[in-house]
């Protein structure tokens, strides 16, 4: 095997990331190959012998790219995902370069130290209580889970009961209450959490998916002893907000912990221009949101705020006899985490509010607005096409063939969103609202742009008016 030195293989690496990078913008907007097809690409027995580094990471990137959807080019539109911005990368890189075991500051200070200012830093743009902790995880699914581990834990201990010791089994129940169209993820959390995904006591939420006062006070009547009330700021296919301000106060009545999934739709405080959607939100107890959306780090990112870091701790300490003791005031990643031993997040997190800076960052949520509106403004001015959302944010929801019956404008919808991943100059998915076929447009890459949202609307209206010509209607 052919003998190198580190410096040649990371090298290597870098290589072919700078130039898979280079091309993003003019890469199609879908993988060339299907999962079958990629899996023939990888398919080999078990390699007996081993090759050379740059050769693996070389054979790696051949077989990989073709497979590779162009998530983080400028005309991605699908989910909401960010565009994990190079400068991000970067400092993941390093991240992986210097193999931190970032579970205890003793261990690992330097990824302590950046993980606790970035956490200083977060709660300052999302400006949300300072004295809240933060837990840095995979993503929103696990810091919604973290988020409501602590306040199961905390509405029990004020019932009188144990949770982190006994475990649920006989200790008194407690009522969660939650939005019709609350994440899939966050009844997932409910689920892991022991309090089932069907055990709750939903709330109605009005045509753009948002919990009202009025709805809320309603379901409130319902409720005594302990209860978690759970709201969201970004609806996932409207990007709407609950009406905080409104709840609040009846929360407060009842005694219960809310927490908000905002896995997205908090950085709408990130902004002077947007942060109005936000009001009320920072009397909650807890937030869970991404890093890998809006701020652009690599996957995987979330964080999980909470006001009452007893309770964080509470939920989620580890200890154990060869793990150094913490002390007053000393704070240990993985006090605020299921995981102990995991990747050094804080970097990446540092290293993209240091490069963007918070008005950079509020200026890019602005512009995602603009282009997000921009897009459904065009769209609506084309005979057939329906923007169903009030664009407040970043979503766009689409419905072709506006004056067709249910079924044929659900043919259409998704006869024009085929047609779309298939010329690959735009990617945006589909989904159900409100029992219709619709595409959903997110804007929330670093690279999408004013031009990019008219190169996208533009070929929207193409696609739509050729599948309505190509049908007897
Ligand atoms: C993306 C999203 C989640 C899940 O976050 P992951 O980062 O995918 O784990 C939860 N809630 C909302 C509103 C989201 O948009």
């Amino acid at each position: 095997m052919k003998e190198e030195t580190t410096r040649e293989i990371l090298q290597c690496a870098a290589e072919h990331a700078a130039r898979f990078r280079e091309k993003i913008t003019e890469l199609p907007q879908r993988p060339e190959l299907s999962y079958p097809a990629a899996l023939e690409t990888f398919r080999e027995t078990l390699p007996e012998r081993g090759s050379a580094g740059s050769e693996v990471i070389g054979e790696l990137a051949a077989k990989a790219e073709p497979g590779l959807h162009a998530m983080t080019g400028p005309r991605f539109f699908g989910w909401v995902i960010g565009g994990s911005h190079p400068v991000g990368v970067a400092a993941d890189w390093m991240t992986s370069a210097w193999g931190q075991n970032a579970g205890n500051h003793h261990a690992a200070p330097a990824a302590a130290a950046a993980e606790a200012i970035a956490a200083n830093w977060l709660l300052d743009l999302l400006d949300l209580p300072r004295e809240s902790s933060v837990g840095f995880a995979t993503g929103a699914t696990l810091a919604n889970f973290i988020c409501l581990a602590a306040a199961r834990g905390e509405v029990l201990r004020q019932a009188g009961w144990d949770v982190e010791a006994q475990g649920l089994f006989g200790a008194p129940p407690v009522v969660v209450l939650i939005g019709d169209d609350a994440h899939a993820t966050v009844f997932s959390a409910l689920q892991f959490l022991g309090f089932g995904h069907d055990r709750v006591l939903r709330v109605q939420t009005d045509d753009m998916g948002r919990i009202t006062g009025p709805a809320f006070a309603g379901a409130a009547a319902q409720v005594s002893g302990p209860c978690i009330a759970i709201l969201q700021a970004g609806q996932i296919n409207t990007g709407a907000f609950d009406d905080f301000a409104g709840m609040m106060p009846i929360a407060r009545g009842l005694g219960a912990w809310v927490h908000v999934d905002g896995a997205f739709g908090l950085w709408a405080r990130a902004t002077p221009g947007k942060r109005g959607l936000t009001d009320g939100i920072d009397e909650a107890h807890s937030w869970a949101t991404d890093g890998h959306k809006w701020l652009q780090t690599p996957y995987d990112c979330g964080y999980a705020i909470i006001r009452d870091q007893e309770a964080h701790r509470r939920a989620m300490t580890i200890a154990a006899s060869y793990l150094p003791p913490t002390t007053e005031g000393e704070r240990d990643p993985s006090h605020f985490v299921p995981e102990l031993s995991r990747r050094a997040r804080g970097f990446a997190t540092w290293a993209m509010i240091k490069h963007l800076g918070r008005e950079g960052i509020a200026a890019m949520v602005d512009r995602h607005c603009r282009v997000a509106r921009a897009i459904a403004q065009r769209l609506s001015r084309e005979d057939g096409i329906n923007v169903l959302n009030e664009v407040a944010l970043n979503q766009v929801l689409v419905r072709f063939g506006a004056a067709m019956p249910g079924e044929e404008g659900d043919r259409l919808t998704q006869a024009t969103t085929a047609r779309l991943q298939a010329d690959g100059i735009l990617f945006a998915g589909g989904a159900v609202w409100r029992g219709r076929r619709v595409m959903r447009m997110s804007v929330i890459s670093w690279l999408t742009d004013d031009r990019a949202g008219e190169v996208a609307a533009g070929a929207i209206i193409a696609a739509w008016r050729a599948v309505r010509d190509g049908t007897e209607v």
